[in-house]
């Protein structure tokens, strides 16, 4: 069980996301921390992160956040969940506060996008169904093989089950495709692993996939050496790093060390070949490969009545 600290917040809930692909929406984390424990989270390496097994939640959310939109004189037209943690995270606290939330936003006609590797409720799905033209997400998911998962996504929900609820997302209305990423080199990118991953997405009824790969920082790496034993596995996957290059990833003044240039380009269209195989069409991540795309991953839809200005007071 993940220690939960409880707390009160006065601050603004909805707040901008200092990155690039999600500076159209304003944005809201459920947690600090987040009990998937990723061994690639990015959020590892924050001031703000409670540890490893630690999380804190803020008991007046769903109350403040009725308030902030009660105040906008312009009302965003949607809000995504969430820069920094999974909104579907086995935590019942969590689920209840989530399911506030969203459903606070719906009813004022606000749209809701999401990123989740975890579990989506029945109530959820119902609320999603009820209002599915206001809800687009994408599910995470670069493996097909369970075994993977258990050591990179430990606490995250099993492959078939995000593909099922893919496929309930996409049978209810909601827009959703699928978020490949991080995927690891020589790991999670051969063909074999492509070829289970995108039949299954294809199974569920998705045309789109983002796809990207794994970016180190020193907490990453940490992270990965703390929880990969199996010293051979492990270089495996520091092992093409080590002529990597270091490129902004999309959020200000942050960096990270992303695979050789030559190597994220042919990975690319081999995957790319791949997806088209199962009629599944491939965007990359343009905020953390700049040097070769400009691409949308669509971590956000515009939504139909989308506001040019969004955090009017
Ligand atoms: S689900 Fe996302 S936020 Fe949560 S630990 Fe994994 S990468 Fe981090």
């Amino acid at each position: 069980m993940p220690k939960i600290i409880t707390k009160l917040r006065k601050t603004n809930f909805l707040t901008p996301s200092g990155l690039r692909c999600l500076a159209n929406l304003p944005t809201v984390n459920i947690s600090a921390g987040c009990v998937h424990n990723c061994l690639y989270c990015y959020t590892k390496g924050y001031s703000v992160y409670p540890g490893d097994g630690s999380i804190e939640i803020y008991e007046n959310m769903a109350e403040r956040i009725a308030d902030e939109i009660k105040r906008k004189r312009k009302k965003p037209a949607a809000v995504y969940f969430c820069p920094s943690c999974d909104p579907f995270q086995p935590v019942s606290q969590i689920q209840q506060i989530v399911f506030d939330v969203m459903k606070t936003l719906l009813k004022n006609d606000i749209g809701v996008q999401f990123v989740t590797k975890g579990v989506i409720s029945d109530e959820i799905f119902e609320l999603f169904e009820e209002h599915n033209s206001k809800v687009a997400g994408q599910v995470g998911l670069t493996t097909m093989d369970d075994k993977i998962l258990s050591v990179i996504e430990p606490v995250a929900a099993k492959a078939k089950d995000r593909i099922d609820q893919l496929e309930r997302l996409i049978e209810i209305g909601v827009k959703a495709s699928v978020r490949c990423d991080p995927l690891i080199h020589n790991v999670t990118d051969i063909d074999k692993q492509l070829d289970d991953l995108f039949s299954a997405i294809a199974e569920a009824g998705c045309r789109d996939a983002a796809v990207s790969y794994l970016f180190l920082r020193p907490a990453i790496i940490s992270s990965f050496k703390k929880n990969i034993t199996n010293v051979d596995a492990l270089d495996e996957i520091l092992k093409p790093f080590s002529q990597g290059v270091n490129l902004s990833i999309g959020l200000k003044n942050s960096m990270g060390k992303m695979l050789p240039l030559e190597v994220r380009k042919s990975s690319f269209e081999r995957i790319r070949g791949i997806a088209n195989n199962h009629g599944i069409k491939i965007h990359i991540c343009g905020c953390k490969n700049h040097d070769i795309t400009n691409e949308s991953c669509y971590i956000t839809r515009e939504p139909e009545n989308f506001q040019d200005r969004l955090f009017l007071d």
